[in-house]
């Protein structure tokens, strides 16, 4: 897959802080620690609708992860996917009676759009589901000669299963007890209720074909892959085992994430998949979770089309944590409209106070797990003083536009 157009981000002058995330597996903040090049693998979307604000969030905080590194003068090797044959997708296509590889493509090229007037830097790999079914064949084989999967109990459809505790650590990643496990894994795609499964809990690495479902022919038979395993799969064999930052949505934490690490782990034999399981909040609209269910969706697609400034919905995404469930409302636009506007104001201006302090503020900040609320904070005091004429330095405004852009990627 292609992935969407690169900017180039400025250097920043000063002093860069070591970024320290929040770590699920943990539940510490802990600092990253890259090497030369820092390693990043982001869950993405599956395409069956468009962009939504808690999409846009997720990627929003791993772009600042991105761009913190960067800072730090590390190289950075982001991967992330494209889950361009799954149920969801296959469920919308025939309900709107579409076509399930047109409406994948349509969706992909809108939120690789989305993407680019948010100004989140690309990803190097961009791979879909669909291109990567080769090398899912080959780890499932794998997994099934290592007796850590199994065919499920059934003539007709002897599906792929993995036994949930094949790597011997199920649960490091949520640490979530049985009963919160069965709960989120029958409201989140998987299927306790299938039988011929040893375990409810075992996962879907190889549908077999059914009629009327796309499916490909492989060494496993005619089928399709399951979810969890497409991202182990894209992630292992461009990072590694043990890269530094697995991130998503916290709705990925469990079934998704402790999947993809126990199929990795059963493979490899080696722990842990990745140094850091990151994830953001959810954000609600007016008070409700944001839901294909609830039909309250707020598009990133139709912010643009209203000739809403995407940097407004950067800074007003930006000015809640990323780990806090939030809501969108009319007033967080309408704040970070008036932001963005005193922002720019401010550093159009030709002198305005030394900007050192605020940008090691900023650092500061987003470096201690991307604290934007005080990170915005700390440009909203320069803006302020500049706004009411102190300081005289000359290559301030400039210095701080630089800094903005480059550590929120908040162009102004
Ligand atoms: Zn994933």
């Amino acid at each position: 897959m292609q992935s969407w157009p690169s900017r180039p981000v400025p250097r920043v002058p000063g002093t860069p802080r070591p970024l320290r995330l929040h770590d699920t597996a943990t539940g510490e903040i802990r600092p990253t620690t890259p090497g030369a090049t820092a390693t990043m693998y982001v869950c993405g979307i599956t395409p069956y609708d468009a962009t939504h604000l808690g999409h846009a969030a997720t990627y929003l905080a791993f772009d600042l992860v991105h761009r913190l590194w960067l800072d730090n003068g590390h190289e950075v090797h982001y991967v992330q996917n494209v889950t361009d044959v799954d149920d969801p997708l296959l469920e919308r296509a025939e309900r709107d009676q579409d076509d399930w590889v047109v409406l994948g493509m349509r969706e992909t090229a809108l939120f690789r759009e989305d993407m680019a007037a948010l100004r989140v830097l690309p990803p190097r790999d961009y791979l879909g589901a669909v291109e990567s079914i080769p090398e899912i064949v080959e780890t499932v084989a794998k997994l099934l000669a290592d007796g850590v999967a199994y065919r499920a109990d059934d003539k007709r459809y002897p599906d792929i299963y993995f036994d949930h505790n094949g790597s011997g650590r199920f649960g490091s990643v949520s640490n979530y007890d049985e009963p919160t496990m069965a709960r989120y894994f029958a409201e989140r795609g998987g299927d306790p209720e299938r039988p011929g499964k040893r375990h409810p809990l075992d996962a879907l690495l190889w549908r077999c074909a059914r009629p009327g479902e796309p499916s490909w022919e492989s060494e496993l038979g005619a089928g399709r892959p399951g979810w969890h395993v497409e991202c182990s799969v894209i992630a292992l064999n461009r990072l590694g085992m043990t890269f530094d930052v697995q991130g998503g949505g916290s709705d990925l934490i469990f079934p998704h994430h402790e999947f993809s690490a126990a199929h990795a782990e059963a493979l490899t034999g080696e722990h842990p998949f990745a140094r850091h399981y990151a994830h953001a909040g959810m954000i609600g609209l007016d008070g409700e979770k944001m839901s294909k269910s609830r039909g309250n969706l707020v598009f990133v697609s139709r912010l643009r089309a209203d000739h809403v400034d995407m940097m407004a919905v950067r800074l007003g995404l930006l000015s809640g944590h990323y780990r806090a469930d939030r809501a969108w409302t009319a007033d967080v636009l309408a704040d970070a409209e008036a932001r963005l506007a005193r922002w720019r104001a401010a550093l159009a201006r030709d002198t305005g106070p030394d900007a050192t302090d605020t940008i090691t503020r900023l650092r500061d900040h987003l470096a201690d797990d991307l604290d934007t609320p005080q990170a915005l904070r700390a440009v909203d005091a320069w803006a302020d003083a500049a706004l009411a004429g102190e300081g005289g330095d000359h290559s301030a405004p400039a210095r701080l536009r630089d800094a903005v852009d480059s550590l929120l990627g908040v162009a102004v």
